[in-house]
């Protein structure tokens, strides 16, 4: 065995998903295990200590949210959840639960890894090191942003969302949740508003680097950034 290895808990009860899962996972050098039944996740996480869970939400035993919901008393082990239910992503990533990635069911394995190794890279390097190597340079206090060195000229609004999704790169917001973020009154602004501010945003951002698109819509959802 490869020292170094990552070691992958796959959640799933669906033995052919998890069998081409485990088989995939292997291949792109990550150790793995199955555990089929929701009972059974929490005592292996304790003792096995893996580097990433991925979760399937509707389990025999227990589902998928309140193993979560546990695990995150004791652990920040990163976890990718899986639904079939587009209804719940809303919540799987919002404030109140706070999943680090999701899939859809059905989704490829190929989706699964890539997510996966993103993670891992994301989590394997000090935040400080992050933010010196990144394209995108945040400054707080001038409120100024600066894509690959080149100053932004953003609103006030715009920079706020900017912030907000650099503070949490893949993570997708719902527009409510950017509503929240942006503004500290409660005036009325619809979806639309602001699906307008990030469309001047991507704009911005595309003239400072025109072969990168760093918003990405998720249909349904909201919005999220993707940067490496
Ligand atoms: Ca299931």
């Amino acid at each position: 065995m490869e020292s170094g290895q990552k070691s992958i808990l796959i959640v799933e009860d669906e033995p052919k998903l998890a069998e081409v899962l485990a088989e995939y996972m292997q291949q792109a050098g990550f150790k793995t295990h199955w555990i089929s039944h929701g009972l059974e996740v929490i005592p292996w996480v304790k003792e096995h200590k893996p580097d990433l869970l991925t979760l399937d939400l509707m389990l025999p035993g227990r589902d998928g949210i309140d193993i979560f919901r546990e695990l995150r008393s004791f652990s920040l082990i990163p976890v990718i959840m899986a639904t079939a239910r587009v209804d719940e992503i809303d919540r799987l990533l919002g404030l109140e639960l706070g999943a680090d990635d999701y899939v859809c069911k059905p989704y490829s394995p190929r989706e699964m890894i890539a997510r996966t190794k993103n993670i891992l890279r994301r989590i394997a390097r000090p935040l400080q090191e992050q933010a010196s190597e990144s394209v995108i340079q945040i400054d707080n206090e001038r409120m100024e942003a600066r894509l690959n060195g080149i100053r932004l000229d953003l609103t006030p609004v715009e920079f706020r969302l900017l912030h907000q999704f650099f503070s949490n790169p893949g993570r997708v917001y719902s527009r409510t949740q950017l509503l929240d973020c942006i503004y500290d009154d409660y005036r009325i602004v619809t979806d639309r508003a602001i699906d307008s501010h990030i469309k001047n945003l991507r704009r911005k951002l595309h003239e400072a680097m025109p072969d990168q698109e760093f918003i990405k819509s998720i249909y349904g959802v909201g919005y999220k950034l993707e940067f490496l």
